[in-house]
C-alpha cells in the first residue's frame, strides 16, 4: 500500500509559518493584502476566490475583491487594473482568466506590475521563473507541487522526474522548478511516443494532463512517487472530481501518491498567500 501524500499536513504547516510572517509584518505596521480581480461571476472563479479569501483570513491577512461586470469595456478594465496595480496597500494580485471574448486578455494581464504578479500571469513574471530569478513568483499550482514534495522530503537531486503536460500554467514552470533542485527532468505531451514507458522509467511522476484517470497501472512502477495535479469531473461518479491518475490502479503499485481531491489543489491557495506575503516583504525591503 502506498503512502498517501495528503494536502492537510502541508497546509497546516504553511498556515503556522505564514501566520508568523503576517504577525511580523503587522508588528512593523505593514498589513499584507491580496487583491483579487474578477470579471463576471463564473462558478469556478467564485469557488477559488472563496478559498483564497478564507485562507487569507485564516492567517490574519487582508484580501480585497475588485469585481467587474462581464460587459466591461477594454479601456475601462485597463484603467481599473492599472489603478489596482498602483495601490500601495495591495501587495499581490490574483486575476481570473480567461476573460470574456470581447476583451484583449493578453493586453490586460501584462498590466499587472511584475512585483505584484503572484500567480505568474505576465511575460515578465514568467521570464523571472525561466531565469531562476529569486524575486519571481511561479504559478501557484506548480509551486503547490513543490511544497508537497518538500514537506514530504521527496528527494529530487539527481532523480529522474517526468512531468506529463507542457502548459505554461503547470507543466513548463514545474519543470523549471524541478530543474532548479537538480532533478533530471523529462517533459511529456500529447505527441510523446510510448508514454507509459517514459513515465515508468521515472523516480517521480507528475501528471498535469487534464484527462481523467489517464495514467493507468502500466505507467507506474514500485518505489515511484506520483503527484497528481489533475482536477477532472469523475466520469464514473457524477458530481465528483478525480485526478489524471487512475488512483485505484496506481496506488497498490507505487510507494507514495497524492490523492484527488485533498491533494495538490488544496495547497494552491496557501501558496497564493505565501507569495503575496513574500511580495509584501520584498516591496518593504524586508527580504
Ligand atoms: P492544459 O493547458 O490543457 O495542458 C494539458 C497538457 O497535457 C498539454 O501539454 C497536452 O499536450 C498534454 N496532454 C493532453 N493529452 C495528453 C495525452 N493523451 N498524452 C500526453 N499528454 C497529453 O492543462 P493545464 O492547465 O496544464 O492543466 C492540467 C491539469 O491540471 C488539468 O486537469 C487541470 O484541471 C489541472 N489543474 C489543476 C490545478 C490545481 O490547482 N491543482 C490548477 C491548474 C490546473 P500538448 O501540449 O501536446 O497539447
Amino acid at each position: 500500500m502506498a503512502e498517501i501524500l495528503k494536502a492537510k499536513p502541508v497546509v497546516d504547516a504553511m498556515k503556522e509559518e505564514l501566520t508568523k510572517r503576517v504577525e511580523a509584518l503587522k508588528a512593523k505596521n505593514i498589513a499584507p493584502k491580496l487583491g483579487i480581480i474578477r470579471v463576471g461571476a463564473r462558478p469556478d472563479d467564485l469557488f477559488y476566490e472563496g478559498g483564497a479569501k478564507k485562507t487569507c483570513a485564516g492567517i490574519g491577512m487582508e484580501s480585497e475583491v475588485f469585481e467587474f461586470p462581464v460587459d466591461i469595456a477594454q479601456e475601462a478594465l485597463e484603467k481599473a487594473v492599472k489603478e489596482i496595480g498602483a495601490k500601495k496597500d495591495v501587495h499581490g494580485i490574483l486575476m481570473f482568466f480567461p476573460l470574456p471574448d470581447t476583451l484583449d486578455s493578453k493586453k490586460i494581464r501584462e498590466l499587472i506590475p511584475v512585483e505584484k504578479d503572484v500567480d505568474c500571469l505576465t511575460t515578465a513574471g514568467a521570464a523571472k521563473i525561466f531565469t531562476d530569478d529569486p524575486t519571481g513568483f511561479p504559478p501557484c499550482t506548480p509551486t503547490a507541487c513543490m511544497e508537497m514534495l518538500h514537506h514530504y522530503n521527496v528527494q529530487l537531486k539527481g532523480k529522474k522526474c517526468t512531468v506529463v503536460g507542457r502548459s505554461l500554467v503547470v507543466g513548463k514552470p514545474l519543470a523549471m522548478l524541478l530543474l532548479r533542485e537538480h532533478a533530471t527532468v523529462t517533459i511529456c505531451h500529447s505527441r510523446t511516443e510510448d508514454l507509459p514507458s517514459v513515465c515508468k522509467e521515472s523516480d517521480l511522476l507528475i501528471a498535469a494532463v487534464g484527462k481523467a484517470k489517464m495514467i493507468k497501472g502500466n505507467y507506474v512502477k514500485p518505489g515511484q512517487v506520483v503527484i497528481d495535479v489533475g482536477i477532472n469531473p469523475d466520469p464514473e461518479n457524477p458530481g465528483k472530481y478525480c485526478g489524471d491518475v487512475d488512483f485505484q490502479a496506481a496506488e497498490p503499485i507505487v510507494a507514495r501518491i497524492s490523492p484527488v481531491p485533498a491533494g495538490v489543489g488544496s495547497v494552491t491557495t496557501s501558496v497564493l498567500c505565501k507569495q503575496a506575503i513574500m511580495a509584501c516583504e520584498l516591496q518593504n525591503g524586508i527580504k
